[in-house]
């Protein structure tokens, strides 16, 4: 196949990685009309999703950070097609998308089949229920943002029923637990115990956040972040009860009911909102695309150069894709930065690719973990670059971990935008902030 016929580059999902990838490709490839870029994503905006706990609790609103693909395509050089992709025809070359509808259910884009020449899988993933009775009818899920939207709004409800009724509070009534102390679950716990005392503080005087709030996180594994060094599951689990969250660890959730959790040991965790965020999935379709190889949690199986295994015209990465270490131990965790990392490689793989060059290996560089607990505290153990001065492993905590933190964002912002942009923006913000209020109440 000749250079010019291969420069049809689809990319399904405009996550952490895939909005990155298009963003650049267009700078380059596209905008010296060198290849076609077409971006496909289910949604018409993008909110980067480590800010959804945040939305979640209403600390963030998504409305001020979520960008809009047709404006970001339109002024990067690629093209955005809405539509859930559900198949991919390798002997066609084709992706198809099912019917995108409205809330009402009505049909406003058909079911649309796109041609590729490359095709790039960045659909990421969502949270595995691991099929435990319960949980997908009783729990909240956070893996877009109409769910954390939803919440939030579940979450205003939920106050303002409590305090207007008549009658004595249910055991439970306000009571929130969150499935899975990992970095999500233990940064939402603490988002929403900030969230929580400034509503009440706002709004409801008949609630006492000692007496009626209760927030639990449970995790089958004998200590929060289990993926993470212990010192720092150790430091988050006496900072979370210091502030009066509840961690269960050694606890094995076996069902999710109406009002509340109940372990393997019989424990039933009483509470009427029920938050999953223990454990991932990539998407169903993925294991249905013929001839290619998934792992059980349906991550497309990749090279070290992100093409599948079976198909070299076909790349997938970030949270959907198990790519190998370097050295074979262990696959690339599902983070904002390894998507981050094979976006910035994936960009340089498109050019040579088109050149008919060899492609570069992806190895993943861990900068290190950080956990933000809301306003309280950000802690976490730093890696590579950051803490060669110091230690192979550096733990931070307090205002330079937050900084660190939230450069994480800016970085993704800055891939995105450019510099100009984003200093302005937040320029803007900083000024701004302190007219609006610190919670979304509506
Ligand atoms: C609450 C929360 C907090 C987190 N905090 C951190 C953190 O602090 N640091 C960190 O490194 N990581 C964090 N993560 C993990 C991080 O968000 C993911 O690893 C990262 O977003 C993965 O990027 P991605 O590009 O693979 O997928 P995503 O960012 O999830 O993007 C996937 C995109 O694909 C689209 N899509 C999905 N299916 C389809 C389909 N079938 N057709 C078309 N489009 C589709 C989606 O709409 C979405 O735009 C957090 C995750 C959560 C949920």
């Amino acid at each position: 196949m000749s250079i010019q016929q291969k420069n049809k580059i689809v990319i399904v999902g405009g996550g952490a990685g895939g909005l990155e990838l298009a963003t650049r490709l267009g700078d380059t490839l596209g905008r010296r009309a060198r290849a076609e870029i077409t971006l496909v994503d289910a949604n018409l905006t993008h909110t980067w999703k480590p800010l959804l706990h945040e939305v979640a609790a209403g600390t963030l609103n998504s409305r001020e950070d979520e960008l809009s693909y047709l404006a970001q395509a339109r002024a990067h050089h690629f093209e955005f097609r809405l539509g859930r992709v559900v198949g991919v025809n390798r002997t066609a070359r084709t992706i198809h998308t099912e019917p995108t509808r409205d809330q009402t259910g009505a049909v406003f884009v058909p079911a649309r089949s796109f041609p590729y020449d490359t095709l790039i899988l960045a659909v990421g993933s969502i949270a595995n229920d691991f099929g435990i009775p319960g949980v997908h009818e009783h729990c909240h899920f956070l893996d877009r943002r109409a769910q954390a939207d939803n919440f939030q709004q579940h979450l205003l409800r939920m106050h303002y029923a409590a305090d207007t009724q008549e009658s004595p509070l249910r055991p439970g009534q306000l009571g929130i637990a969150i499935a899975g102390g990992g970095a999500t679950g233990v940064e939402l716990a603490a988002e929403l115990y900030h969230c929580t005392r400034e509503l009440i503080q706002y709004l409801f005087a008949g609630l006492k956040f000692e007496k009626h709030m209760r927030i639990t996180v449970v995790d089958g594994a004998d200590r929060v972040l289990p993926g993470l060094p212990a010192r720092l599951g150790e430091q988050v689990a006496e900072e979370l009860r210091h502030l009066g969250i509840t961690v269960l660890t050694g606890e094995r959730i076996i069902e999710a009911r109406a009002d509340g959790f109940v372990t393997a040991g019989g424990k039933v965790i009483a509470a009427e909102t029920l938050v999953w965020a223990a454990g991932i999935k990539a998407a169903d379709f993925l294991t249905r695309i013929e001839g290619l190889e998934c792992n059980r949690t349906n991550q497309l199986l990749v090279l070290p150069t992100l093409q599948t295994t079976r198909d070299r015209d076909i790349f997938a990465f970030g949270d959907c894709a198990a790519c190998p270490m370097p050295d074979g131990s262990a696959m690339v965790p599902p983070r904002a930065q390894a998507a981050h990392q094979q976006a910035a490689m994936l960009v340089k793989s498109m050019h040579r690719r088109l050149e008919q060059r060899s492609l570069p290996r992806y190895r993943y560089v861990d900068y290190g973990s950080l956990i933000n607990l809301s306003r309280y505290s950000t802690v976490g153990s730093l890696m590579g670059n950051l803490a060669r001065y110091w230690s192979p492993r550096l733990f931070v905590e307090g205002v330079f971990a937050r900084l660190v933190y939230l450069s994480l964002y800016k970085m993704h912002l800055l891939a995105l935008h450019g510099f100009v942009p984003v200093a302005l923006t937040t320029l803007a913000n900083l000024l701004t902030r302190r007219a609006r209020p610190r919670l979304k109440l509506h």
